[in-house]
């Protein structure tokens, strides 16, 4: 296969690449991964199999490629079940390796909130004695034109580095024959076997249907549609209360298209109620429409494309119209036709795998890593930190292991919240009232001031433990740029950081920043936390 030389211009444009550079490298390449796969046929013997180039497998493979082991990474990505619904025909979704993150997650998302935090500061502009003109439309095309161009340029950096690791990459779907042997089929349709002495899974999930509501799986697109939907997706229905809903619908409504959120229960489940409750207020400050209590019945598709959507809330049938209905109600990790039952490696009843130890299942040789282990968190850093880490124990003398419950996260919602360690829930459950101090503070962030945006939900907590120098046990932030914040402080956490440390240390003025470490006000006092002066 030879490479579109206006593609690999496109990426260098992103990657700021050497464009006769690039395109000698990859046509090598491709004549390199052309010759693995034939030179495979037959039983080639390899040290690490990786099943699923997304973020944890191409970071463990690269890693076990460093210690001069022999590895191959397959990744096969199936296009999305519906895609999106267009002019009355279904389009489905494709993607190039990286895995979710890359291609239909952490990237694109975060490049579509930008594009909404933009408009924003395109209004307060205004009030910094820019003479930003009125009615300043957006276009979505040019944005899902520009963010797939970036996407696209990842996807080549990937198999570059790759390359580069001299990791073989097989673009073909991996299953287990038996327990050291993995079969390899490429799209069109060619075997390979492959003996590995150890395999690690990195498969991933892939976004729910709810197949019990009649018209969902016609008529609904999914957060793998949503970043490369051809159409502006105009008056929009997000199903679902957690990270997915909410980060979508916020960038929606930020861009323009009039968005509400159905949810049957609470939001943001798991994470620390008083913070997910501001996260919804500040939403629906900017009119995200809140559809509380609530399941969607029947999605019908009528005569001009528009999608009638029927739910019940407080024992009422309810029904409006929409122009793209979203489903955000979880993922399901890829586990079906793996061929896990050749290897009798044990599964939880919710299709991820189980592990005995860290991420190693009940067969010794085999592992699991990111999304699709079980007891680990989904996200795109914890799969990469724990890929390096297996590699690391696997194939040199690292007893390493990953350290799940420190791993700080943001949710990027219009207002971001970033949270590090225990929820106030979980710190009360576990040490119990009397033993925990929460540290709280309501603040102005100063950009704000000018631009007379409200500020009424920026705000922040850390929880201590009652004993010695307060041993900080969670850290919530929320405002802008929370997750630029975060990092820092996740550091913290991890050195065991106290709140004596907390507050000798000198703020950065004037930062939001700051006012952790000035927070002095104690929920316990019942005292005002709200920030006043400078
Ligand atoms: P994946 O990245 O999903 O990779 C799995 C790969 O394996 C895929 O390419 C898949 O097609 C392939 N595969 C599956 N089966 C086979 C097979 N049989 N053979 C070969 N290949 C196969 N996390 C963050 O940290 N920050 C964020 O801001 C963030 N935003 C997100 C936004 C959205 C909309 C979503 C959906 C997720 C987001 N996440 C975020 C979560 C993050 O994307 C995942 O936790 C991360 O990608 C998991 O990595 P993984 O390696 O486990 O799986
Ligand atoms: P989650 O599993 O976290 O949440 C699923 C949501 O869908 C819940 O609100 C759930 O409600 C709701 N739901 C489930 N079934 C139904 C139904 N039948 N009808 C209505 N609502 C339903 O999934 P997400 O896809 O949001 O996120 C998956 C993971 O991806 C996250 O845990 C996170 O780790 C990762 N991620 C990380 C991001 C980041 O770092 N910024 C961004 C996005 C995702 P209920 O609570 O009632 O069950």
């Amino acid at each position: 296969m030879r490479y579109c030389p206006f593609l690999v211009h496109n990426v260098c444009r992103y990657r700021s690449l050497n464009y006769k550079h690039l395109i000698q490298r990859l046509n090598s390449q491709s004549q390199y991964h052309q010759r693995s796969i034939t030179s495979s046929a037959g039983t080639a013997e390899y040290d690490l199999v990786v099943i699923g180039g997304g973020s944890g497998g191409l970071a463990c493979a690269k890693e076990a490629a460093g210690f001069g082991k022999r590895v191959v990474v397959l990744d096969y990505v199936a296009a999305s079940p519906r895609g999106m619904y267009v002019n009355f025909r279904i389009l489905r979704t494709q993607h190039g390796i990286g895995g979710t993150c890359v291609n239909v997650g952490c990237i694109p998302k975060k490049l579509m909130h930008e594009a909404s935090l933009l408009g924003h500061a395109l209004n307060d502009s205004v009030y910094y004695g820019w003479q930003t003109p009125q009615n300043i439309t957006h276009d979505w095309s040019k944005l899902v034109e520009n963010v797939q161009n970036y996407v696209r340029s990842l996807n080549w950096g990937h198999r570059v580095q790759l390359k580069d690791k001299e990791v073989e990459y097989l673009n073909a779907k991996g299953s287990f024959v038996d327990e050291n042997t993995v079969k390899a089929v490429t799209q069109n349709g060619t075997e390979t076997l492959l003996r590995a002495k150890n395999v690690v899974v990195a498969t991933g999930a892939r976004p729910r249907y709810l197949n019990e509501v009649s018209g969902a799986n016609e008529f609904c697109i999914t957060s793998d549609d949503i970043f490369s939907l051809q159409k502006p997706p105009g008056k929009t229905l997000v199903v679902g209360g957690s990270y997915v809903a909410l980060e979508c619908a916020g960038f929606l409504q930020g861009l323009g298209y009039p968005t509400s959120v159905m949810v049957r229960s609470i939001c943001l489940r798991g994470f620390d109620q008083q913070m997910a409750s501001l996260v919804t207020d500040h939403m629906s400050s900017m009119n995200v429409n809140f559809i509380r209590s609530s399941s969607p019945q029947k999605v019908e598709l009528q005569e001009n494309g528009q999608l009638l959507v029927t739910w019940i809330q407080s024992g009422d049938q309810k029904q409006d119209v929409f122009d793209t209905v979203m489903m955000a109600v979880g993922r399901d990790p890829v586990t079906r036709h793996l061929g896990l039952e050749n290897t009798g490696v044990k599964l939880h009843t919710n299709g991820k795998i189980l592990s005995v130890n860290g991420e190693q299942t009940n067969v010794k040789h085999i592992y699991a890593i990111g999304d699709i282990l079980e007891g680990g968190v989904e996200l795109t850093p914890v799969a990469i930190k724990a890929g390096k880490l297996l590699a690391a124990r696997l194939f040199s003398d690292s007893e390493q292991c990953m350290d799940y419950e420190k791993a700080a996260t943001t949710v990027f919602t219009p207002l971001e919240y970033a949270a590090v360690g225990l929820s106030e829930e979980v710190a009360l459950r576990r040490y119990g009232d009397e033993n925990i101090e929460v540290y709280h503070a309501f603040y102005k962030p100063l950009q704000y001031t000018v631009s007379q945006t409200p500020a009424d939900q920026c705000y922040m907590k850390v929880i201590c433990l009652r004993e010695a120098d307060q041993p900080i046990v969670g850290i919530h932030l929320l405002g802008p740029h929370a997750g630029e914040m975060m990092q820092g402080f996740a550091v913290a956490i991890q050195c065991g950081v106290t709140y004596k440390q907390l507050s000798l240390t000198v703020g950065i003025h004037p930062t939001c920043a700051e006012e952790v470490v000035k927070m002095h006000i104690t929920k316990r006092s019942g005292a005002d936390p709200t920030v006043t002066g400078c």
